[in-house]
């Protein structure tokens, strides 16, 4: 009995290769879990940057930005990266009724695309 549990410990043991994760590698995990979170929210696709229209808070996950601001119509060199490399990020408003995301200090009065009152937008954490 003592024998046979033995065996199977030890079996159990030999499947299991003793190997501790890196920091860094647990690093990498982390971040792949947090980039699948926010896959949907912002249609963001892996290695593509965020533009923000700096005009009227409009993003656009894109190789490059618009040529023209779908909003705004605002020309490219308009664009910034978004978050911005360096200074404080601005709040993300989203519009509850049509899901439209614009960065800015406060939500715009009237959702440029349903229309919607301000009170319809709510913060988005990016
Ligand atoms: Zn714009
Ligand atoms: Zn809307």
């Amino acid at each position: 009995m003592t024998q046979e549990v033995l065996e199977g410990k030890r079996e159990i043991e030999g499947q299991i290769p003793e190997r501790r994760p890196e920091p860094e590698e647990l690093e990498k995990l982390k971040a792949a879990e947090e980039d699948a979170a926010q896959t949907p929210a912002v249609e963001r696709k892996r290695g593509l940057p965020v533009w923000r229209c700096k005009v009227c808070g409009y993003l656009a996950a894109r190789e490059a930005a618009p040529k023209v601001c779908p909003i705004c119509k605002a020309s490219q060199d308009r664009f910034e990266e978004f978050p911005p490399r360096s200074g404080p990020a601005l709040p993300v408003w989203r519009c509850k009724v049509c899901g439209y995301l614009a960065a800015r200090e406060a939500a715009p009065k009237v959702c440029p695309i349903c229309k919607a009152s301000q009170d319809r937008f709510e913060e988005f954490p990016l």
